[in-house]
């Protein structure tokens, strides 16, 4: 099977592309670091057989403005509208799209345009009171519109904690990095499959000691990390890792030194 895709049981998970991105690692790490980090968006389409869930949404058809000039959008022929045809779906096909947070690379396609006609974007209400609160040129404030117009136009629903989006689709709130940053939990009989977000984004991330500079709150973020993780290890359950660059379906354990490694499944 390909590195892309995964079955649990009757739910078949297809991980897409909407490109990479390079920033500074002061960017993400804080500090003022000259080195640079690639990143990748890695949008997952979940199909129930009833149901296609989208989790997360990409940068959208162009960086923020606000990004400009701090982070370099790459695309070859691999935004996320290429992927979904590419994978055999349509965006007319999306019944329900789980926003993790409102920052830029996450909501892009689902609210700048909205392009999933026939879809409700979930959102954390937490989410968008943080957002609310943020200055005008911060990225998830400038999310605060389109979640808004969604609500008005009713294709947005605003959450209050935990739940399930769909039978075999479950939504967990984990902040740290972001007020109602929410995790999924894709699960099949026995079988489950974790979708960290930005809790654990990439296999670099996994360190809980590793304290991000664009976390909201660092402390809540690594006691997050610690459990979400440390339940993926006991269970045995693939994770999806949004912004790996080179295999984003991985197996999590725990080293010789008691610390979390994540090995690329699948390919
Ligand atoms: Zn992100």
């Amino acid at each position: 099977m390909a590195e892309n895709s995964l079955e649990l049981g009757d739910i078949k998970i297809r991980v897409l592309e909407d490109g990479t991105f390079i920033t500074d690692a002061g960017n993400l790490f804080g500090g003022s670091g000259n080195a640079k980090i690639k990143g990748a968006m890695r949008p997952v389409l979940v199909d129930t057989g009833d149901n296609l869930v989208l989790l997360d949404a990409g940068f959208g058809p162009e960086l923020p403005e606000s990004l400009e000039g701090r982070y370099e959008l790459r695309r070859n022929n691999d935004s996320l509208m290429d992927s979904f045809e590419e994978a055999g779906y349509s965006a007319e096909d999306v019944t329900h799209v789980v926003l993790s947070h409102l920052d830029a690379d996450h909501v892009g396609w689902a609210l700048n345009p909205p392009s999933f006609p026939n879809a409700t974007v979930y959102v954390q209400r937490a989410s968008l009171e943080e957002a609310k609160g943020l200055p005008e040129d911060n990225s998830r404030r400038q999310a605060v519109p389109g979640v808004e117009s969604g609500v008005e136009e009713g294709w947005c629903e605003l959450l209050d904690g935990d739940g399930e989006i769909v039978p075999g689709v479950s939504i967990q709130v984990r902040s740290g990095h972001a007020e109602g940053h929410q995790i999924v939990w894709i699960r099949s009989g026995e079988e489950q499959a974790l979708y960290t977000a930005d809790l654990a984004p990439a296999k670099i991330w996994l360190d809980p000691d590793l304290i991000s500079g664009v976390d909201t709150d660092p402390e809540a973020a690594r006691k997050n990390r610690i459990e979400v993780l440390e339940e993926a290890v006991t269970s045995d359950s693939p994770v999806i890792l949004y912004h790996e660059p080179s295999g984003s379906l991985v197996k999590v354990r725990r080293n010789d030194e008691d610390k979390f490694e994540a090995e690329s499944i699948g390919g």
